[in-house]
């Protein structure tokens, strides 16, 4: 272990228990190590990737977020499904999306606060649809087939819609044509 290992603070690994308790699963001994070498994977990136479980406290919903420049927070939901699912490969994969999103909007955003505004939204728009394009080319070499079940993993994850999970491509093209 090194400098990953006190990134995982005691409410992630609560948040671990009860996730695993309520699904009735043991929890993997090494089940830090394996939340520390899901992040060394990103060890080449300039800035750190840390699990936080202030930052969606209460959301099911596998989630990252880019809003502190050099920081990527990943939420308990990513960590417990990081354990859990660890012998899945389209977990690893749709990780490696989230994170490849995050680091594209860290590389260059136009974000726009502007959300109520038709120039705002599309401004947003275009930015998350650019943030998973850099997702898949980062975290999946550009592979179509590995991003559709990477997606296809995430939608099955998702209880509730949230911002950035929601790509749902019908719903998009409809907001789209409203501008
Ligand atoms: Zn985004």
């Amino acid at each position: 272990m090194d400098l990953y290992s006190n990134c995982i603070s005691i409410p992630i690994k609560v948040y671990i228990y009860i996730d695993a308790k309520k699904r009735r699963v043991i929890i993997p001994k090494d089940y830090l190590t394996i939340l520390v070498n899901e992040l060394k994977r990103f060890a080449n990136w300039k800035g750190k990737i840390r699990y936080s479980w202030f930052w969606s406290a209460g959301v099911h919903v596998p989630n990252a977020s880019a809003t502190i420049p050099g920081l990527i927070l990943v939420n308990a939901e990513w960590a417990t499904k990081i354990v859990l699912n660890q012998d899945n490969p389209h977990m690893h994969d749709a990780f490696a999306m989230t994170i490849g999103h995050e680091m594209t909007h860290q590389e260059k955003d136009f974000y726009y606060f502007d959300l109520f505004t038709a120039d705002g939204k599309f401004v947003n728009w275009v930015d998350e649809v650019h943030a998973d394009f850099g997702g898949v080319q980062k975290g999946l070499d550009s592979s179509r087939s590995r991003a559709l079940f990477a997606m296809k993993y995430k939608l099955s994850c998702k209880k509730k819609k949230d911002k950035d999970t929601r790509r749902d491509v019908d719903k998009q093209l409809d907001e789209f044509t409203k501008l």
